[in-house]
């Protein structure tokens, strides 16, 4: 009897047998349909065996075997097993979940990239004016077939979603014919520069075809992105293909074009989750075939089989997004680096900040170091930086009179300047004089935030909105106070102090849609702003030539938060927003507005030196038995009362002092934020000196939290917790 086990989206941790009688071991990495409780469902078969592990009576047959793409490589199932092993997630979720949701779909698939399409004799001929005004997309397609030549379905949809039904009229018609994919002309490279002795000694040891983690550690400016360049071009040379991994995508699509113009020989694809269902799947498909040479993509495109991969990258490996926080918990760093060591290729992790995690490792050995301490020539040297004492300050609506000064300055030199505020809306609260009522969010333990330009209170944990009370809620009384700054506040005091002044604002609710954002980066570039106010959207990788002045309010709660990791993030943040200032050849400045200008963390800002800061601060985390010195898991669990959530916390923590292993379980407590959305939620932490003690007792936990855990409580571990 042949036995396919199957790998269902189901949460539960187990394969699924079936009869295959006809199936062998080409089989596996297969899509199937097969038939589950009243439905037919897709999964994917990982392994054939000849015995069944239930009872033979009870085994249905496998429906369909779907043969639209090749099956997944093996070295991609095995990438599947260590996820869902070391995060302790059912394999059928981590299976089903990193395919692109066509491939979920009950549905074969027909695949469409890289056809190309060109004008016949006749289509030539036609003239464009004897087609309809109203088909006005039909136009469109022949008009830019007549004036460019052949096309690809992919270019055709940008014209048109619909251009593949326009293209088959057109084919039956004999105006259009399927063409091979033409030859793409090398002629139009811009040159790589030259490279500095730095880079040159950094990339002599790298080597391609050799596992090896790299720590790239750079400054702002220093060039990491030439190194980047250079290793793709090494592993493109050999024929192999580049896996490149960025925190957000939307917000750098200069590195596609950059990748574009310096490869333009090759085919670079994007895998994020901003791609629509079509064009995400053609993406994968084009990265699984081989046909396309670079990937670039945020943490979901680490899961891309990739046949010939030759090196990875992480761009700013230090950034939380590479963190999922719901499913598979995963890193995507963490994830890249053990699939670089299975293919046997080297993986890059950049940043100007490193996470401590790699550093650590970098200073252990574990990692190779690569250093780029010099800001490359075209970057003038790093801005110099000081604090304003806020505590001594006269503040006009949280601005100080030397921030205003150095903005007006800006002005009239005509250069830019930045305000950074992590905070987005007008004011954190809204309070009530009277009574101290506070807008309160009713699903979660979270404050409502004004936004006042939509006359509206948002919870920006659950989405929750409502209108903005004429009168407040508990008295009556109408006179209603907003307490603190958001970026709406500070922009609209910035007009008043400035009204000749062009200022931009952005943040998640400014470039909520996805084509705003490149074209308020163009307008920065072309100088059509004077002053940006935004949240650590503007932290990332942008070039910002005539930026001479960055302003930071408000980075004082991170410096005594109860959250271990939060000095390490803000550090990382305003170095990051500070590199933003004195590029090319205007000297800039950075002014920090603080009530604790002595903190060391500033002191090692204004000395530029992460080094000497991670340093002190892996001090404090090893003497304080934290990571990465200790590693973590965290139990979350939540339903709609509390003392489910406690009850079912308290029996984990007690069949866990059974288990018995070198971890220390501490007590369960409510979590950082016990209520949100309408849930309560509450936590429970395991700790351990090593990894693998860690893991085996995660082994043994987790079947008795299955057992525990009744139908009214959602649960989940967190292996490597970033948020608490
Ligand atoms: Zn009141
Ligand atoms: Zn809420």
């Amino acid at each position: 009897m042949t036995i396919a086990r199957v790998a269902l989206d189901v949460p539960v941790a187990c394969l699924f047998d079936y009869a295959a009688p006809s199936l062998g071991r080409e089989c596996i990495g297969k899509r199937v349909l097969v038939p589950f409780g009243k439905r037919q469902i897709v999964g994917m078969v990982m392994e054939i065996a000849n015995q069944p592990s239930i009872s033979p009576q009870r085994i249905k047959p496998v429906s369909f075997v779907f043969q639209d793409i090749p099956a997944i490589p093996a070295k991609t199932l095995a990438l599947f097993r260590f996820c869902s092993d070391y995060y302790h997630h059912p394999l059928g979720q981590v299976v089903m979940n990193a395919l692109p949701s066509r491939l979920r779909r009950n549905k074969p698939i027909t695949q469409n990239a890289n056809r190309w399409f060109d004008l016949t004799e006749t289509g030539r001929r036609v003239d464009l004016s004897t087609i309809p005004a109203i088909n006005v997309l039909r136009r469109k397609l022949l008009e830019r077939l007549k004036t460019e030549g052949a096309l690809e379905i992919h270019e055709a949809r940008k014209i048109a979603a619909s251009a593949q039904k326009s293209l088959n009229e057109f084919t039956e018609l004999g105006w259009v014919q399927e063409i091979a994919p033409p030859a793409i002309s090398e002629s139009r490279a811009i040159p790589a520069p030259e490279l500095n002795a730095e880079q040159e000694q950094v990339l002599r040891p790298i080597r391609m075809g050799e596992f090896a983690c790299w720590l790239l550690f750079g400054v702002t400016g220093s060039g990491k992105t030439e190194i980047y360049m250079s290793l793709i071009s090494q592993a493109l040379v050999k024929g192999k293909q580049a896996l490149f991994l960025v925190p957000e995508i939307n917000l750098s699509p200069q590195l596609e074009a950059l990748l574009k113009m310096r490869f333009p020989q090759c085919r670079v694809v994007c895998l994020h989750s901003g791609l629509n269902e079509g064009a995400r799947l053609e993406n994968w498909l084009l990265a699984q075939s081989g046909q396309a040479q670079i990937i670039l993509g945020t943490r979901l495109a680490v899961f891309t089989p990739i046949p010939n991969l030759g090196v990875i990258i992480v761009d700013e490996e230090h950034d939380a997004s590479f963190k999922q926080q719901e499913g598979l918990r995963y890193s995507a760093r963490d994830v890249a680096v053990y699939s670089a060591k299975q293919a046997n290729v080297p993986v890059i992790l950049g940043s100007a900040t490193p996470s401590l995690e790699s550093y650590q490792h970098a200073l252990s050995g574990r990692y190779n170091m690569a250093i780029l301490s010099r800001r490359a020539p075209e970057n003038a040297a790093l801005p110099p930086l000081r604090c304003i004492d806020i505590r001594r300050a006269k503040l006009n609506e949280g601005l100080s009179e030397t921030l205003i000064a150095a903005l007006k300055e800006r002005l009239q030199r005509r250069e830019q300047s930045l305000i950074f505020i992590n905070r987005r809306g007008y004011a954190p609260v809204l309070m009530c004089c009277a009574c101290a009522w506070i807008s309160g969010c009713s699903r979660c333990s979270s404050r409502l935030v004004l936004h006042l330009r939509e006359k509206q209170l948002r919870c920006h944990h659950c989405g929750h909105e409502e209108c903005v009370p004429s009168a407040c809620p508990n008295c009556g009384n109408v006179d209603l106070i907003p307490l603190g700054q958001g970026t709406q506040r500070v922009e609209s005091a910035l007009s008043d102090l400035f009204p000749s002044a062009r200022i931009l604002r952005i943040d998640r609710d400014t470039t909520r849609r996805k084509a705003m954002w490149p074209g308020m980066l163009k307008s920065i570039q072309e100088q059509q702003v004077d002053i940006l106010v935004g949240t650590q959207i503007l932290s990332k990788g942008h070039d910002f030539p005539n930026l001479s002045l960055v302003g930071i309010l408000n980075a004082d709660s991170s410096l005594y938060s109860t959250d271990f990791r939060a000095s390490e993030r803000l550090f990382a943040q305003l170095m990051q927003v500070a590199g933003r200032a004195g590029r090319a050849d205007i000297p800039g400045e950075v002014l920090i507005q603080t009530q604790f200008s002595d903190h060391p963390l500033f002191e090692a800002l204004r000395r530029n030196d992460y080094s000497a800061f991670a340093e002190t601060l892996l001090a404090e985390r090893r003497h304080a038995g934290l990571p990465p010195f200790m590693h973590q898991a965290l139990l979350r669990a939540e339903a709609t009362r509390s003392s489910t959530v406690m009850n079912f916390l308290a029996d984990a923590a007690k069949v866990a002092s059974r288990v018995d292993h070198e971890v220390t379980v501490y007590d369960p407590v409510p979590a950082h934020m016990p209520r949100l959305a309408g849930r309560e939620r509450g936590q429970l932490l395991v700790q351990g000196a090593s990894r693998k003690k860690l893991q085996a007792f995660l082994n043994d936990w987790y079947p008795k939290l299955t057992e525990k855990a009744g139908k009214k409580v959602r649960w989940a571990l967190d292996v490597d917790p970033l948020d608490f």
